[in-house]
């Protein structure tokens, strides 16, 4: 009689640098034999890939971790990993016997092979090499780890080390995999993308690496996204690749988190209000279709109230299509922990509200500008009985949306499979989601495998 295979499930925190770390695991569980249980409850293995960055973040993870603990069935193990296991590893240890093992990550190799260093036996034997996970028509790609930025108020640094920069050839192997499987949309990711290849002395590197990868188009890549780019990097030959590539999809994720000159210096970031504003105008001459993203930290030590306003107001001007705001957190061991001029957790609290009243009718217009307008969406799967089962069952994303991090285009009439692409004319926004109707199949031969 065959054995029933032990089954797995695995709880992802945090960014999507967290999600490849999580696919690597599920990869490796898949190659060891292990099947994904349908409930956590029925898992002989529980994985929680944690983040540290902020207080919230980290009460979270605290939160699944107990959670999944008090709902597991009797022999399941429980292992939390990701940043917080990297960072407070013996805090979490010793404040959370029920999980079974705490495991950091190195820049080496992938997440489960540390795993199974540091593992207790008993969890030993469930954790295999990595394998890609065969699922969705998208796939990050992480090319560097660490940073060797000094951002005062951030603590990641100090525990992902210093950058390190994968071979663009292993990146391209791993791109050609990735292809291979049937992934279209590639999601570049690093700490500090845009730095990559610094460590290894070059100059240029990502944006070499860009036009490396863009050659996969021949072999069925449709997008490259790129993820996290300091500003001050977003020009000469990389700002080129990205506007000049077949496959790089104008979407600027900028790291700006503030807009006032002065705090951008206390926090020991480059740039201004107007820096920014040049930046993104700019591009909007060269591709009027481009797409925005950024997000802002409110609240750092010593931010006035002339600081906020000049965050109001370059907002207005810039109009982003998406901004995130988070409250500035406090992280032991920072430059800015040190720092004198704490904002009231009440002040905080209105300028965030404020930033969103300022930004979400700006996003609401530009989404509703959208309508009735023909966009090129790619097919990401079957949508939710909210959006894509009502309209007919597919939900994709133009340029203008992130995986897992902006909104989704509902589609409507005779969508094709996951992996294609269509023209599709938009019929309503909703929030940050969009509803619109397939016109025609647009490269739907063009995925691979
Ligand atoms: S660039 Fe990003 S990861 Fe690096 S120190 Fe600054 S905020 Fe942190």
């Amino acid at each position: 009689m065959t054995p029933c295979p032990r089954r797995f499930h695995v709880e992802t925190l945090g960014c999507p640098k967290n999600t490849v770390d999580s696919e690597k695991v599920v990869a490796s569980l898949l190659a060891d034999g292990l099947v994904p249980a349908e409930r956590a409850s029925d898992a002989d293995l529980l994985v929680v890939n944690t983040c540290a960055f902020i207080e919230v973040a980290r009460e979270e993870s605290i939160g699944v971790l107990l959670g999944l603990s008090g709902d597991r069935k009797e022999g399941a193990k429980l292992v939390a990993t990701g940043c917080m296991a990297e960072r407070y590893g013996d805090e979490l240890a010793a404040a959370m016997p029920e999980a079974d093992a705490v495991v950091g990550f190195s820049g080496e190799g992938s997440l489960s092979q540390v795993m199974l260093r540091r593992a207790p036996d008993g969890v030993r034997d469930l954790l295999e090499l990595a394998r890609p996970d065969p699922t969705a028509p998208w796939a990050y790609l992480k090319i560097a780890e660490g940073c060797d930025r000094e951002c005062a108020f951030c603590a990641i640094p100090s525990f992902r080390g210093r950058q390190r920069s994968r071979a663009p050839e292993a990146i391209e192997a791993e791109a050609r995999s990735l292809v291979e499987r049937g992934v279209v949309e590639i999601v570049l990711v690093a700490q500090d993308l845009a730095s990559y290849g610094r460590d290894a002395g070059e100059s240029g590197a990502l944006a070499s690496l860009l036009r490396r990868l863009d050659t996969l188009s021949r072999d069925g890549l449709l997008r490259l996204r790129l993820l996290y780019l300091y500003p001050s990097e977003v020009r000469g030959a990389l700002l080129d690749s990205m506007l000049g590539l077949e496959t790089v999809v104008p979407y600027f994720d900028l790291s700006l988190q503030h807009a006032s000159g002065q705090l951008l210096r206390r926090m020991r970031r480059w740039g201004s209000g107007e820096t920014f504003l040049a930046l993104v105008d700019g591009i909007r001459s060269v591709r009027g279709d481009a797409a925005f993203r950024s997000s802002f930290i409110s609240g750092f030590p010593g931010e006035t109230e002339t600081d906020h306003e000049e965050m109001l107001g370059f907002l207005r001007s810039a109009r982003l299509d998406w901004a995130g705001f988070f409250p500035y957190s406090r992280e032991d061991g920072t430059v800015a922990a040190a720092l004198d001029g704490e904002v009231p957790p009440g002040v905080v609290a209105e300028r965030l509200r404020e930033l969103s009243e300022v930004q979400d009718p700006i996003t609401a217009a530009l989404r509703d500008a959208l309508v009735g307008e023909l966009v090129e969406v790619l097919v990401d799967g079957p949508g939710d009985s909210e959006g894509g089962d009502r309209l007919g069952g597919r939900v994709g994303r133009t340029h203008r949306e992130a995986p897992e991090i902006d909104g989704v285009v509902h589609l409507g009439g005779a969508a094709p499979g996951a992996g294609t692409l269509v023209t599709a004319r938009v019929t309503s926004a909703s929030g940050p989601d969009l509803e619109a109707v397939v016109v025609e199949p647009c490269g739907a031969e063009r995925r691979a495998g």
